[in-house]
C-alpha cells in the first residue's frame, strides 16, 4: 500500500491487490514506529494521521520475575514523534490508502487474489488472479511482490531463500484493559511462560508465547490450564479469563524468519515479509516493509514513470535494503535463541539476562534499544 502510494504520487500508475474484502484482521501487529511517522511527516500527511484514535507507547518495559526493568525509552529519537503509535493495522491501511487514492494512477481491487504469475520469454509480465468476477489477467511492467510472509509471488516466480528459524509461535488474544492496570505496553516473563501486552486503550492485545509446535498439547490440557498458565504470569488478568470462551478467542500465529537469495528476477521485485519474514520480536516487521517500500520508490519511481525498470534497477533495491534485513533478522534470531528458547525450554524463573542489566545499571543505554526498535538500520526518506 505504502509503495502504491508513492508510486502514484510520483506519477506512475499503480494497482495495488488485495485479496481480501478489507483489512480487518488483527493478526499483523499495530505499532507504527517512529520511523515510519517520520516518512509522513516529511508525506505531510502527519497531523491527519495523529487525529485517527491511537495510542503512543513512550517506553518499552519488562517484567522479569518480580522485578520490572524499563528497556527502551524513545524521548531521545531524532525523529518528529519520540513515540510508537499503537494503530489497528487496518485503520493505518485505509489512511494511507484514502492519501493513495488522491492520485488519479492509483487504483485498489480488494478481494483480488493473486494466484499465478503470467511469464513471456523468461520474463514476468503480470498476475493471474481470482476475483468474485472469476479469473482475471492483470499485466504490468513491474510487478512488486508484498504479500507477505506467506507469499504466493515468490512461491511462484520459484525464488530461493534462506530459513533462520524460530523457536515459539504466538497465541494472540484480547482481553478488556481496566483502570489501575498501568498504562505500559511491557513483556513479562515468569517460570517457564512470555507475554507481550499492547495498550490498546480499553483492551490488551496480548501475545503469548509458545513453543513451536506445542499447541495441540496445550489444547489437550484444556482451556482452564491455559487460563491459569496466563494468570501465573500476568496476575491481575484473573477475573477477566471468562472473556476467553473458546479457543476460537485465541488466533495461533505462526513465526517465521526467513529471507530471499535474490529478491527479485526480471519484471518481478519482492519486499517487506514476502522478501523476508520477520519475527515479532521487537515489532520491527511493518517499519521495515515501510522502508522497503520508500528504498523502492526512491529508487524505481523515475524509471516506471519511463521505460520501466531493469533488472539492474531491482537489484539496486536489495542492494540497498538487505543489510538493515539482515542486522535485524540477526538481532531477533539472537533473542530467539539466547532468551526465547531459554524461558520456553524451562520452568523455572531465568536469571536478569546481561543485557538488561546493563540497561538496569546505565538508564542512559535505554537510548540503544529505542534506537534499534523506534528507528532501526539506515533509515530511509521520501525522495520521489
Ligand atoms: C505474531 C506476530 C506478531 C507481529 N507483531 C508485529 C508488531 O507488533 N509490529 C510489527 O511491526 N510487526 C509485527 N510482526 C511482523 C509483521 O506482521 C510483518 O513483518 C509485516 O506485516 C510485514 O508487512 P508486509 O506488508 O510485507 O506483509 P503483510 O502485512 O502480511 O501484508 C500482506 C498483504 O498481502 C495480502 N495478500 C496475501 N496474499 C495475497 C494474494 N495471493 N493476493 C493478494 N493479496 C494477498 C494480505 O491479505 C495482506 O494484506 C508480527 C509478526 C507475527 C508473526
Amino acid at each position: 500500500m505504502m509503495l502504491g502510494f508513492l508510486l502514484a504520487r510520483a506519477g506512475v500508475d499503480v494497482v495495488v491487490l488485495e485479496k481480501h474484502g478489507d483489512f480487518l484482521r488483527d493478526f499483523r501487529g499495530d505499532t507504527i514506529h517512529p520511523s515510519t511517522l517520520e516518512l509522513m511527516h516529511e508525506l505531510g500527511i502527519l497531523a491527519d494521521f495523529l487525529q485517527k484514535p491511537h495510542q503512543e507507547v513512550r517506553e518499552l518495559g519488562a517484567q522479569i520475575g518480580d522485578e520490572f526493568v524499563m528497556l527502551a525509552d524513545f524521548s531521545h529519537l531524532p525523529t518528529h514523534c519520540k513515540f510508537i503509535a499503537l494503530m489497528p493495522q487496518w485503520d493505518f491501511l485505509d489512511f494511507l490508502a484514502g492519501h493513495a487514492g488522491r492520485y488519479p494512477g492509483f487504483r485498489l481491487k480488494m478481494r483480488t487474489e493473486v494466484i499465478d504469475l503470467l511469464r513471456d520469454s523468461g520474463q514476468i509480465i503480470g498476475v493471474r488472479a481470482k476475483t468474485p468476477d472469476g479469473i482475471v489477467d492483470i499485466r504490468a511492467g513491474l510487478i512488486v511482490g508484498a504479500d507477505g510472509r506467506h507469499s504466493i509471488v515468490r512461491e511462484k516466480a520459484g525464488l530461493p531463500f534462506d530459513e533462520l528459524g524460530a523457536p515459539m509461535d504466538v497465541l494472540w488474544f484480547r482481553v478488556s484493559r481496566r483502570t489501575g492496570d498501568g498504562e505500559q505496553t511491557f513483556g513479562r516473563i515468569s517460570k517457564g511462560k512470555m507475554m507481550v501486552m499492547l495498550n490498546r486503550g480499553d483492551y490488551w492485545q496480548c501475545a503469548y508465547l509458545i513453543r513451536k509446535g506445542d499447541l495441540d498439547q496445550i489444547k489437550h490440557a484444556g482451556l482452564p490450564a491455559f487460563q491459569n498458565d496466563i494468570v501465573s504470569v500476568v496476575p491481575f488478568l484473573r477475573d477477566r479469563m471468562n472473556e476467553l470462551r473458546s479457543w476460537d478467542d485465541i488466533k495461533l500465529l505462526t513465526v517465521r524468519v526467513d529471507r530471499l537469495r535474490k529478491w527479485y528476477c526480471p519484471g518481478l521485485l519482492c519486499i517487506g515479509d514476502a522478501a523476508h519474514a520477520m519475527s515479532p520480536i521487537g515489532g520491527v516487521g511493518i517499519n521495515l516493509a515501510i522502508q522497503d517500500a520508500v528504498a523502492a520508490a526512491n529508487i524505481l519511481a523515475p524509471h516506471l514513470a519511463q521505460a520501466g525498470p531493469a533488472v539492474s534497477h531491482l537489484k539496486r533495491v536489495q542492494s540497498r535494503r538487505e543489510l538493515p534485513t539482515r542486522i535485524t533478522q540477526a538481532v531477533q534470531v539472537f533473542i530467539q535463541n539466547r532468551l526465547i528458547r531459554r524461558v520456553l525450554g524451562s520452568n523455572e524463573q531465568i536469571p536478569t539476562p546481561w543485557p538488561v542489566k546493563l540497561v538496569r545499571r546505565w538508564p542512559a543505554l535505554r537510548r540503544v534499544p529505542a534506537r534499534i526498535v523506534g528507528i532501526g538500520f539506515r533509515s530511509e526518506h521520501i525522495r520521489v
